[in-house]
């Protein structure tokens, strides 16, 4: 006999927003998490007394985030994110003149054109290969960096162009204060129901007219089951599937490599603002090549530290030296910002865990090229009972995103 209608694997913003839709519907479901939290990539921890975003940051295309209208029709002031973002630009260690600032922003405009209309065209590419013909501005570089390792925790040779232009984020974006993981245990778990922490799905059997689903705690039976893991845990064989996932999925498991995306928060103690407003300090440079670069967000909503985001390939290279080499990192690009006197008033630094947790394996998904079309075929349900969900299978343009997730996850409950 069932236990249950719906059992959800996974209680991040897509586990989470499918059993709030299925309870809504007068569904029974019960949600399996491996760990003892809900929230998923969306962790807020303490840094200095001061929430700090492990992962989500920003509630992006705020317009059509189900987030923001959580957040507000529960009365939480939300905050603009974009005036602050663009505020400081540094081009070779100075502030970037008007005429500097004027030529990146044309660059970023023949970037977005060139593109997009190459992902209107068959065959797909991938993103370094769309801008090949743009490569003499001295611009190029750093917005191609921009785009696909820090905005899309890519590698732009390995980045499909049309999953780049299908989720090219528009709109503005909004900060939560306190933080996106505490807005989703605040607002979304308590719409979620049970909960079962600490009990980790090994084993889904679909085989026959339900599902059964293995856990060291037990087994379960239900009439459907909606699987939110990431895909770094699917590819990794985290949960076993009974019978196998078909080819389609397989194959589009494996047209979605996770990014890496590395958050650090260096905290400064006593109030020190090292002569910086807040903001953010986007380095560029001018020249066909880059090295490794971190961005830095200085005292987001007012806490006493400055967030370092470093993604793609140089993101996983530090991840394989370790948390000490990533801090080390970050102290030598913030000196290369803001200079090493200011640099030596800084204290804890805290790294964010992704690449190495296995629960997790990674950032967010990117489509590799020839692969975009693998998001709707991982989302497409398996025998009416077995739906994956999740960034990784979000179709409207935000995958990647909380509100991505939180979309996906509502649309597999209708679909179960
Ligand atoms: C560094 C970083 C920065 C980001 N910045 C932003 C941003 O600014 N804005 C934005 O919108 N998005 C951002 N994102 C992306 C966003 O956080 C994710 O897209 C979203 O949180 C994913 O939610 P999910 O429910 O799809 O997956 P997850 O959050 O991964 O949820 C899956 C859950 O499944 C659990 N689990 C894993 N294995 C098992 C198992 N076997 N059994 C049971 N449970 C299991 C996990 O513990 C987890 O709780 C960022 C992500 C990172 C890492």
């Amino acid at each position: 006999m069932n236990e249950t209608d719906v059992i959800i694997i996974g209680a991040g913003v897509a586990g989470l927003a499918a059993a709030a839709a299925l309870r809504r519907a007068g569904r029974r479901c019960v949600v399996l998490e491996a760990s003892g939290r809900a929230g998923g990539r969306a962790w807020t921890v303490a840094v200095g007394g001061d929430a700090f975003d492990l992962g989500a940051t920003w509630l992006h295309d705020a317009d059509r985030n189900a987030l923001r209208t959580l957040a507000e029709a529960a009365g939480d002031a939300l905050l603009d994110a974009d005036g602050p973002r663009r505020r400081i630009m540094m081009v070779e260690g100075h502030p970037a003149t008007a005429a500097e600032e004027a030529g990146y922003w044309r660059a970023a405009e023949d970037f977005d054109r060139t593109c997009h209309a190459r992902a209107a065209e068959a065959p797909d590419v991938a993103l370094a290969e769309a801008i090949a013909g743009l490569r003499d501005d001295p611009w190029m570089a750093t917005i191609e960096t921009w785009e696909a390792a820090q905005i899309s925790a890519a590698d732009p040779r390995r980045f499909s162009v049309q999953d780049w232009s299908a989720n090219d984020l528009t709109g503005r974006n909004l900060w939560v204060p306190g933080g996106i993981g505490a807005l989703v245990q605040r607002r979304l778990a308590p719409l979620a129901g049970e909960i079962s922490f600490g009990t980790p799905a090994t084993r889904v059997d679909w085989g026959g007219a339900g599902v059964r689903v293995e856990t060291p705690r037990g087994t379960l039976r239900a009439a459907a089951c909606i699987v939110t893991v990431s895909v770094g845990v699917l590819a990794a064989g985290g949960i076993a599937f009974d019978p196998p996932l078909p080819a389609s999925h397989q194959a589009a498991i494996a047209g979605l490599p996770m990014g890496l995306l590395t958050k650090v928060a260096l905290h400064v103690p006593g109030g020190d603002m090292l002569g910086m407003e807040p903001g953010t300090v986007m380095r560029r440079r001018l020249g066909r090549s880059l090295e490794p670069v971190m961005s830095f967000h200085f005292w987001p909503h007012g806490a006493r530290h400055i967030a370092g985001f470093v993604g793609g390939p140089t993101a996983w290279d530090l991840a394989r030296a370790g948390e000490e080499a990533t801090q080390a990192f970050a102290r030598q690009q913030l000196e290369q910002a803001i200079g090493a006197e200011a640099v030596a008033k800084v204290g804890e630094i805290v790294v964010s865990p992704w690449a190495d947790d296995p629960l997790y394996r990674g950032a967010y998904t990117y489509a590799l090229p020839g692969q975009a079309g693998a998001r709707a075929v991982l989302g497409t349900p398996l025998g009416g009972r077995l739906v994956f969900a999740g960034e990784a299978v979000c179709t409207d343009g935000l995958a990647g995103t909380v509100g991505g997730s939180f979309l996906a996850g509502e649309r597999a409950a209708g679909l179960v």
